[in-house]
């Protein structure tokens, strides 16, 4: 009797000692809030991505196409505590802007009146998109502490470097950067976030190499492969903007299933496909609603022959990695 006893008493202590492991496993790395997930049109959910670690509330923002709206989206849906304002200045630490597009900076723009001082990272290109052509008191006031004078200097650049890591002021995030072909001699950027071992990767719009004439994403794809086989890249977010049969001289510089898909055949092909099984795709930038949205969904199912973890955003909706 006492002998099975104790053999239970050892079966729990076992079975305690593995859900704590599988528990520790488990955990989760970042957390991600959309503000917004589409690529055109609908002016309240353009690409804007809060990225934070899991237990922190002190957030990086990918891309600014839709602040507001996305933050109200949130909050109503619990994903966020609090009112938008205090969010957008207490929160948002920073934004990582991957190109000049106004589908990606819109938010910053209109918002910037209302939110606190903070940091603007991007590549020399992109800043002087913001620089130029938004922040000239033509297009806009200048909250920025460089271009047409006078400065407000509320948003401070800060010059990316391709390769460089660079420690994401306010959060407890590092950040490396990567140039991206979008258009002919069109740059656009990949952020490489680092928490602790973990890392995400998030990309700005973006064509095939093929295409682009570019070895831009075979050069990204080289520098995170390593990373993807340590299982240290918990997520890509990558766009899908365009159905297959967009022509390739309509692309303006973006991806379809099936030129997706031959991307992530070349990483693959350098991470093996188990170790890129346990990445999320996440799909961003969709140009397409309704039943459009849906069938373009179901041609990267059905071009998706690896079996990869695809992963569709919702504004507003938390997703852990
Ligand atoms: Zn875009
Ligand atoms: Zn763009």
């Amino acid at each position: 009797m006492n002998i099975k006893i104790n053999h239970i008493f050892l079966c729990i202590c076992l079975l305690c000692f593995q859900c704590s492991f599988a528990q520790h496993r488990l955990t989760n790395s970042f957390k991600v809030i959309p503000l917004g997930i589409k690529g055109g049109l609908d002016e309240s959910n353009l690409s804007a991505y809060m990225i934070a670690p899991a237990k922190s509330e002190n957030y990086i923002c990918a891309d600014a196409g839709t602040i507001r709206h996305g933050l109200d989206v949130a909050i109503s849906g619990d994903a966020l505590k609090g009112n938008a304002g205090d969010i957008l200045k207490n929160n948002i630490k920073g934004y990582l802007i991957s190109h000049g597009h106004l589908d990606h900076v819109a938010g910053l723009i209109m918002n910037s009146p209302e939110d606190a001082p903070k940091n603007i990272y991007a590549l020399p290109s992109v800043i002087n998109v913001l620089k130029e052509k938004y922040f000239t008191w033509m297009a806009w006031a200048n909250f920025t502490n460089e271009g047409d004078a006078p400065h407000l200097d509320k948003y401070k650049y800060v010059y990316l470097k391709e390769g460089e890591l660079v420690q994401l002021s306010g959060t407890e995030m590092q950040l490396t950067t990567y140039p991206l072909s979008h258009g002919p001699s069109y740059q656009s950027t990949a952020f490489l976030i680092s928490h602790n071992e973990n890392r995400l990767l998030y990309l700005g719009d973006t064509g095939s190499d093929t295409l682009e004439k570019s070895n831009d994403l075979q050069q990204l794809w080289k520098q995170v492969a390593p990373i993807i086989k340590a299982n240290q890249l918990k997520a890509i977010f990558i766009e899908t903007s365009f159905f297959d049969k967009q022509p390739d001289k309509l692309l303006f510089g973006h991806l379809t299933p099936r030129l997706l898909m031959q991307e992530l055949d070349k990483l693959a092909k350098l991470t093996g496909v188990g170790a890129l099984k346990q990445v999320s795709i996440v799909i961003t930038h969709m140009k397409y609603f309704g039943s459009d949205e849906q069938e373009l969904i179901e041609e990267l199912k059905k071009d998706n022959h690896l079996g990869l973890k695809l992963v569709f955003p919702v504004q507003g909706k938390v997703m852990l990695f």
